[in-house]
């Protein structure tokens, strides 16, 4: 690897070492989109974080976050989805094309060869209780 390329980054809330995993299921209201993805078991054991930036106060997004290959579309594909850019465009804010609900994001990793961060929208999770989580609020206007 070329010594200009950056180091992997965390995801932006890091799972503990030795954390069991379990696997996930979820998907879009219309059903076109089914995914599974790899968390923690106890999906409520990490802070989800409480965003104020534009996009996550518009949507009441609450958020948990994964490795682009620890997760996978069961139902659907990628031409499914409609993508959503703004601001610095890095950042694929993706959504059903069918019923419009809005699953989560793909946040590309600049380091060669490193999975991206998937977004994963909580309440888009199969049996969730979203009052389980414990919301942590962030300042993302400021970023
Ligand atoms: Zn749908």
């Amino acid at each position: 690897m070329s010594s200009d390329s950056s180091p992997p980054p965390n995801l932006p809330i890091p799972w503990p070492e030795g954390v069991e995993i379990s696997t996930h299921t979820g998907g879009c209201h219309c059903k076109k989109i089914r995914f599974e993805f790899e968390y923690p078991a106890d999906i409520y054991s990490l802070p989800v974080p409480e965003c104020n930036c534009s996009i996550c106060e518009d949507r009441g997004s609450m958020n948990v976050y994964t490795w682009e290959n620890k997760f996978r579309l069961t139902s659907g594909s990628e031409g499914d989805l409609s993508i959503y850019k703004f601001h610095a465009k890095r950042v694929n804010h993706r959504s059903c094309k069918v019923c419009g609900s809005y699953i989560g994001a793909l946040v590309p990793v600049p380091t060669p060869g490193h999975p991206g961060i998937i977004v994963v929208n909580t309440r888009t999770i199969d049996n969730i209780e979203l009052k389980k989580f414990q919301r942590t609020p962030v300042n993302g206007r400021a970023w």
